[in-house]
């Protein structure tokens, strides 16, 4: 049996607290064993999971306050619930994923059956990012668990409180000679990457992105990353203004705009600009109030480091509201800026804070070009009331997912694949796409011995060829 302690007690040469080979060997055993492989099993461990963030919801809370001084409610409704209600769709429909599905067999290939057969792909690395840091360490171990692996968990070191949480509850919960939680930072995680691993499944930056996908070239891994990048926010002249500033101020600023999908950036018109700007005010003020450092509701940026990139943004362009910064105590009050140069850092970077600037186009018809212009982002979204305005642009600009009329809401449906292109990412999860990024579809043909046919078989003479 695999301790989940080893992963902290034992010191090893490479300077990390445990010992990688031994982890990564145990997990292999075990799953070798063909536990995994019961469908019985797998819902056990799924219902696990389900009761280890239930019956301990008050401390995840906790833990979310600690890290981002997020609300219980927002903690609930966007961390909590988003793995719970993954995993009820998990078992629901847990018995059809798995069934082998018949294909046709040709005459040819007759009498013979074909199917494709998902088979579990082995022992998984899951690496989580600090923003969700609930959410995004333990959804994607709902399908890596569905789909019959063995897993490796690792949070971010950047939101500490629920990285320990997570590493006290796995073990308590779960199978641990299956799942294993380990905490650490970069010297931690090299020594996870130079494993040999059936999956990784990464979150996180692309600049790390790129050191995972190369760890993973040595043993010809496949990866899901899962980056970000600045995901535009079009804005058309006949949107409904009013709804679409509280569902843009809604996304922008929960979690103090550390979300990936959250929208980076607004592009639209210098009309429809002096329009939405005051009314995005206006919906920040009812959600935060007039002093947003002292609602309960509103996020600090996971540390001063990450604080002090932010406040630096302020100085690229106008600042039209907001504009307090407090490195030391993580607060960057909702912002909304104006002016800011297409070369200025705030323009450049992925933002990931609470800091909105807006792009002024001269012609709205400049849009998709704009977008095209740069990376292909995470999310696009457009508000419009005009169906075929929103359809030109979804299919002239690429990006991993894309909203109408709302931002980020498509997390909230089971079915749709959640992932990036291009610089945001590559590979999705969430319901059935997740199980299938686990899976590997194997193709399967069984053959009768009767009917052996001489015509493949050598010498090919002139007879078979004119048959
Ligand atoms: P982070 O700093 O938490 O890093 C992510 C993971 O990489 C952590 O577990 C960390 O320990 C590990 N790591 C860091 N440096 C490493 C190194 N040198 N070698 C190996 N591993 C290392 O997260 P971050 O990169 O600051 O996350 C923010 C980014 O993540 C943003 O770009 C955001 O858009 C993106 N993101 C994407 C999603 C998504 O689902 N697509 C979700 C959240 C965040």
């Amino acid at each position: 049996t695999l301790e989940p302690q080893m992963a902290t007690e034992q010191d090893t040469s490479d300077g990390t607290q445990f010992n990688a080979p031994g982890l990564v060997a145990g997990l292999r055993t075990y799953f070798r064993s063909g536990t995994t492989a019961d469908l019985n099993w797998r819902r056990r461990q799924l219902s696990q999971l389900r009761k280890l963030l239930t019956e301990n919801e008050q401390r995840f809370f906790a833990a979310l306050k600690s890290d981002l001084h997020k609300a219980p409610l927002e903690s609930f409704m966007t961390e909590v619930s988003a793995v719970t209600g993954d995993i009820d769709h998990t078992l629901k429909h847990l018995k059809s994923w798995t069934r082998s599905r018949r294909v046709s067999t040709p005459l040819a290939a007759q009498p013979g059956k074909s199917y494709i057969q998902p088979e579990p792909l082995g022992v998984v690395l899951i690496i989580g990012a600090w923003n969700y840091p609930l959410q995004l360490s333990l959804s994607p171990l709902v399908p890596a668990i569905a789909a019959g692996n063995c897993a490796v968990v690792k949070p971010s070191e950047l939101s500490p409180a629920t990285s320990a949480l997570i590493a006290e509850l796995l073990p308590r919960y779960l199978d641990s000679d299956a799942f294993v939680c380990v905490e650490g930072a970069v010297d931690e995680t090299s020594a996870l990457l130079e494993q040999q691993w059936d999956h990784i499944l990464y979150t996180g930056g692309g600049r790390v992105g790129r050191i995972v996908m190369s760890a993973a070239a040595r043993y010809l891994t496949p990866v899901t990353l899962e980056l970000g990048g600045k995901s535009p926010c079009i804005v058309a002249d006949d949107a409904d203004i009013e709804v679409a500033a509280r569902r843009i101020a809604w996304a922008k600023f929960t979690n103090a705009g550390q979300t990936c999908i959250a929208p980076d950036y607004l592009l639209c018109t210098r009309a429809t600009a002096e329009r939405l700007l005051p009314a995005i005010q206006n919906s920040v003020r009812e959600m935060f109030g007039d002093n947003p450092r002292e609602s309960s509701d509103f996020g600090r940026i996971v540390n001063e480091r990450h604080a002090q990139r932010l406040a630096a943004y302020l100085q690229d362009g106008e600042v039209l509201w907001g504009g307090e910064s407090d490195p030391a105590n993580r607060y960057i009050a909702p912002t909304l800026l104006r002016g800011a140069g297409l070369e200025t850092a705030v323009m450049q970077e992925e933002i990931f804070g609470p800091i909105l600037p807006v792009v002024e186009l001269e012609d709205f018809s400049r849009v998709e070009e704009f977008v095209n212009d740069r990376d292909k982002p995470l999310a696009l979204y457009v508000f419009t009331r005009d169906e075929a305005t929103a359809d030109r642009i979804l299919s002239r600009c690429s990006s991993g997912n894309a909203c109408v009329n709302d931002c980020m809401m498509f997390m909230a449906v089971h079915d749709l694949p959640f992932g990036g292109v291009g610089a945001s990412g590559m590979g999705a999860y969430h319901g059935e796409h997740g199980f299938k990024t686990f899976s590997h579809y194997k193709a399967v043909m069984k053959r009768k011995n009767i009917l052996d046919l001489s015509v493949r078989y050598a010498p090919f003479t002139d007879a078979k060829f004119k048959l």
